[in-house]
């Protein structure tokens, strides 16, 4: 570090232009924040970085002392003390470096640390709506690689401009101080180093920006075809050869680019490696004619010559900042762009209580997703405390719409949904979220202990509260049939257990939170019957006590519900018990005819 890059690599990454442009929405104090809980670290960065460029200037030096002096007047005193002196400096100055490239992992690494969790809590925070919105290739790209790339601009490029402008003006001030005339001839050749900066800077920004592109899709790809969903779906079409195509296709792009990269600006790269030889020797030229003419020692031209090699880096690497301070901004725009999007449920309430009693109101309640059609239309009905209500009704109605609007996945455009006749916007996001409990036909289940999936209903649960919700649940005699029991690991996903035995681990978990309102959608697939009885026979303990609403598609927990919806086209257009509707002989008396058909047959056997 102290030494400076290699040519190559200073190059290589000091052409990295994004788009020259800079939103607002990314002011330097904001950047400084983050940098800022770093304070003493790079206070003692700065420190090496000043000592180390201090400490570079001693060996040229020392050389011209050696040459002119101790060699002179074969002084060997004199040699030992020079040589001594080189080999201090560089010793120190080494251990500094090393000391130095710690403090910057430590103070990267925790940046990078810092600004992923805010990012990461950040979207745990967004609603529902950006997730269906926005694809998870997207979302993963912003928090690993964007991230990822600052860790350059906090190590790289803050350190690269100190560490240069600190050897750069050493270097001069100290070459002025050998020789006015030599330091002039020295940097002539500088401009020529920095004039085809910007086409070739432009060239590769074009392409870096194919190369993420394409990035972008490889790794959708990846994560499409590798997940379990995009597995099974491979393997039933038999698409494998397909796959295989496509990936290539894509991977060979990938393979163009990189190539086309890593040939842009080699002619450069090339003149430049040329430029480190040809300055020193325009110094020896006007150097040596100095010499003849006794004007200045040998020792002052070697000593200069080694000081070159401490300006052309450093100055060329200088001129790349101003790219490099860009690109730098852009990836924290990216960042920001997403830290400064609305969390969900604001503005919210501060309405906090201990208990809920679990009323829930709908007051002439509209929804749209957007895109003008209502998923929801003057909805109204109002479930007593305790109750069961069945939501009923074709496909597409809006029945779980319905259900996402109690816990405030969504907020309805026109009306009210009241719990406890609070308006749930008034409540507390977490502490209404806390009353509500839900299960839904998807189970997730994190890759990890049946134990710990079921720990996620209540943190704190010990093992005797998991045992009895998974027994209350069904689902303990399997668990305990199994060889590791409640240290069996799911799966992704969960897919090692079957829907029914997934949709059990659900009701347990649920049953751990123990919440006051419950919001069920069961199950449309048809299970075998054994499984079905356990899962209703699960239900039970689910409901009880609580206020429950179940998308149902069953006949028995119609036939036990204490109120019946009839959703059609997003509104509710019968409500009663089954015996009332049937009675009515309208829309729940029809659908009951069609739809329930199979349940009825089964029941009466
Ligand atoms: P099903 O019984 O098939 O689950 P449902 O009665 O629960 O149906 P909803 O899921 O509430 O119906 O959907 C109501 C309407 O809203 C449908 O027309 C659906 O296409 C639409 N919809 C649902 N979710 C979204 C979404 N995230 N974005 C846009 N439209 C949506």
């Amino acid at each position: 570090m102290l030494g400076g890059p290699p040519v190559h690599l200073m190059w290589s990454s000091m052409f990295n232009p994004e788009k020259p442009h800079i939103s607002r929405a990314v002011k330097w104090e904001r950047i400084g924040a983050f940098f800022l809980p770093y304070w003493k670290q790079e206070v003692t960065v700065l420190v090496c970085i000043l000592a180390g460029a201090a400490l570079g200037l001693a060996p040229p030096l020392f050389t011209k002392h050696l040459i002119d002096a101790s060699l002179a007047h074969r002084d060997l005193h004199g040699l030992w003390f020079d040589v001594g002196g080189m080999v201090l400096a560089a010793s120190i100055a080494a251990i500094l470096g090393v000391y130095q490239g710690y403090l910057n992992s430590v103070v990267g690494e925790g940046i990078m640390r810092d600004i992923r969790t805010s990012l990461v809590s950040h979207l745990h925070r967004m609603p529902i709506s950006f997730f269906t919105n926005t694809k998870t290739g997207e979302i993963m790209n912003r928090v690993s690689n964007d991230v990822d790339n600052i860790d350059n601009v906090v190590t790289g490029t803050l350190v690269s401009i100190v560490t240069n402008v600190a050897t750069i003006a050493t270097t001069i001030v100290t070459m002025f101080w050998l020789d006015w005339r030599l330091s002039l001839l020295a940097l002539v050749v500088v401009p020529l180093m920095i004039l085809p900066l910007s086409p070739v800077g432009r060239r590769m920004y074009q392409v870096r920006k194919l190369t993420r592109q394409k990035r972008d899709q490889i790794e959708s790809l990846t994560q499409e075809t590798l997940s379990i969903s995009g597995i099974v779906l491979i393997k039933s079409f038999v698409r494998e050869a397909f796959e295989a195509a496509r990936f290539y296709s894509a991977s060979t792009d990938l393979m163009t680019l990189e190539v086309r990269l890593a040939m842009v600006g080699r002619w450069f790269i090339a003149a430049i490696s040329a430029m480190v030889v040809i300055g020193p020797a325009l110094v020896w030229l006007g150097g040596g004619y100095l010499t003849i003419y006794g004007a200045v020692t040998i020792g002052t031209i070697v000593a200069f010559v080694a000081l070159l090699s401490r300006l052309y880096g450093p100055a060329s690497a200088l001129a790349g900042i101003q790219v490099q301070v860009v690109s730098a901004l852009a990836v924290f725009e990216r960042i920001f762009e997403y830290l400064d999007m609305e969390p969900e449920g604001e503005p919210a309430g501060r309405v906090a209580p201990a208990q809920v009693r679990g009323e829930i109101r709908f007051e002439d309640v509209s929804f749209s997703y957007g895109g003008g059609r209502r998923a929801l239309d003057g909805v109204d009905f109002t479930v007593a405390p305790g109750q069961i209500a069945a939501f009923v009704g074709p496909s597409g109605a809006g029945k779980t719409t319905i259900t996402q609007l109690v816990p405030r996945f969504y907020d309805p455009q026109a009306g009210r949904v009241l719990v406890d006749g609070i308006d749930v916007r008034d409540f507390d996001l977490q502490s209404l979220r806390s009353h509500i409990g839900i299960v839904t036909q998807e189970t997730y289940l994190y890759h990890d202990t049946i134990a710990n999936n079921l720990r996620y209903g209540r943190i704190d649960a010990t093992q005797e509260q998991i045992e009895a919700a998974a027994r209350a649940a069904n689902i303990h005699d399997f668990i305990a049939s199994l060889p590791e029991g409640y240290d069996t690991i799911v799966g992704e996903r969960g897919h090692k257990l079957s829907g029914g035995e997934r949709q059990r681990l659900a009701i347990a978990r649920v049953l751990l939170k123990d919440p006051r309102i419950l919001i069920l959608d069961e199950a449309t697939s048809s299970l075998d019957s054994e499984n079905e009885r356990l899962i209703q026979q699960a239900f039970v303990p689910l409901m009880l006590g609580r206020t429950s609403l179940v998308i149902a598609h069953r006949l028995s927990t119609i036939v036990a519900a204490d109120i019946i919806f009839t959703v059609e086209d997003g509104r509710i257009v019968e409500s009663g018990t089954h015996q009332m509707l049937l009675a009515r002989g309208g829309a729940y008396a029809r659908l009951y005819r069609t739809q329930f058909r199979e349940d009825r047959e089964r029941v009466a056997t």
